[in-house]
């Protein structure tokens, strides 16, 4: 039967259906699961083991339900199953699942994110890894030179040159992040604090003429939230473009979500510049696997077969997929970011009275819609090495209460809560209702 939360007290919620699929994944799987995260080594305890969403709500085998605030790591902006989106693909299906062929779907999703963004031309591709994977290739293929630039604690998925991390020094060249990763791929890769203009100055003053470009995520949700500081995309956007390098925004997790254009309709667009190439995944796809890039017509014109750099996927455009994210951007209006914004503040603002109440250290920080909490801080954190001192053990505690009480949350105090359209004043009761128990938990 279904599990209200009312009817949940300390140690009964089931879970031993998901525990069993834990162990046979565990003798199938590295670690039971498809990516790292979801196997709850941060927090501890069971994973759960999904059958259903609806709206705001997740269901498990065992029968458990819980308002949702992970969203499928950002991709479920309308909610689960919402009903068009279904409908939508549900026809598409029926057609086919894949042509290898150019096919409408695909061209209305293109015409949908040039519409909102500051791309002009956009290629389709099917994971935001492989997104930031070619814009690279192609922002090396554009400039001629190899060394790229991006920030500590900023994620791009993982894309052998991104997964590196800084060396000690100012300006200090890559070391690979994980075993596989040869030194010479990382070589090229110069990781710099987030936020920190001047050494990005310094980076460019000792290798300016071989930078190809610089990544960053449009406002980072992979170190917990982090905002750029106020001017900081447009100072990357202007000191790379006053040494021929390109600028790229990574819009994977925030493109659709911060806000209708992505975070780009929080800072370039209001200030009047735009990256040259952006990347793009999670809400696009509609829960999908489905993601792109995209930037000026000149430099997406280096492209095969228009140009020279070779980039290429059986599954892009797949038509399923493209029916499934054309389908969520057009349900995606103004209106609906504005209620998203609303809910969003209002999640925040339970959260943070309930942490102050149990005298709880936190910072709430926040980008558009997306936030997250960062544990046991008093002053707001600007870079990696701030994000790394949260107290990481008050937010298990707080995960694990929430989790009995019929809460989703993030597992991790490195990532971003997500909060959909379809979460409504149902959801918020749930949430309002767990968080005094999970606040003296964590206190
Ligand atoms: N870029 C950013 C900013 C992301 O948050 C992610 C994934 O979380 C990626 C790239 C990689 O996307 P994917 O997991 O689809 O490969």
């Amino acid at each position: 039967g279904i599990h209200a939360c009312a009817n949940w007290h300390n140690g009964e919620v089931p879970t031993e259906r998901s525990a069993d699929l834990f162990q046979r994944a565990r003798r199938v799987s590295p670690g039971g699961v498809n990516s790292p995260v979801r196997a709850f080594k941060a927090v501890g305890g069971t994973p759960r083991f999904m059958t259903s969403g609806e709206g705001a709500w997740l269901t498990d085998v065992d029968g458990n339900r819980y308002v949702d605030f992970v969203g499928s790591w950002g991709p479920m902006l309308l909610g689960h199953a919402h009903p068009q989106v279904i409908a939508a693909v549900q026809e598409a299906v029926a057609r086919g699942t894949s042509f290898g062929t150019p096919a409408e779907p695909e061209v209305a999703l293109a015409e949908e994110i040039v519409e909102r963004t500051s791309v002009e031309s956009v290629r389709l591709v099917t994971s935001g890894t492989e997104a930031t994977m070619s814009a690279i290739r192609l922002a090396r293929g554009v400039t001629g030179r190899d060394r790229v630039v991006k920030f500590a604690g900023c994620y791009h998925g993982h894309v052998d040159p991104l997964l590196a991390e800084a060396g000690s020094g100012v300006v200090t060249l890559g070391i690979p992040g994980t075993p596989g990763v040869p030194a010479h791929v990382t070589a090229d890769t110069i990781v710099l604090p987030y936020n920190d203009v001047d050494a990005v100055q310094a980076a460019f003053a000792e290798f300016g003429g071989q930078i190809a470009c610089i990544i960053t995520e449009a406002a980072p949700g992979n170190m917990g939230l982090v905002p750029p500081a106020p001017g900081f995309n447009a100072a990357l956007a202007r000191i790379a473009s006053e040494h021929g390098a390109l600028f790229i925004s990574d819009e994977v997790m925030t493109g659709f979500r911060a806000a209708r254009a992505g975070h780009w309709e929080l800072d370039g667009q209001r200030e009047g510049w735009a990256p040259d190439l952006v990347t793009f995944g999670k809400v696009m796809g509609g829960g999908f696997p489905s993601a792109a890039f995209g930037g000026r017509r000149d430099l997406m014109e280096y492209l095969a077969p228009a140009g020279p750099v070779y980039q290429a996927g059986t599954l892009a455009g797949n038509p399923v997929a493209t029916t499934a994210g054309v389908t969520t951007l057009r349900l995606a209006t103004p209106e609906l970011y504005t209620d998203l914004l609303a809910t969003s503040l209002r999640v925040r603002e339970l959260v943070g009275e309930a942490l102050v109440g149990a005298g709880v250290p936190h910072v709430i920080q926040a980008a558009g819609t997306m936030f997250s909490v960062m544990w046991g801080v008093t002053d707001p954190v600007t870079d990696f090495a701030g994000a790394q001192r949260q107290d990481t053990a008050a937010f298990a505690a707080f995960f694990s209460s929430m989790l009995d009480q019929g809460v989703y949350l993030p597992p991790s105090a490195f990532e971003t809560w997500f909060v959909s359209a379809a979460h409504d004043d149902a959801a918020l009761t749930t949430l309002s209702e767990a968080l005094p128990a999970a606040a003296r938990a964590a206190a």
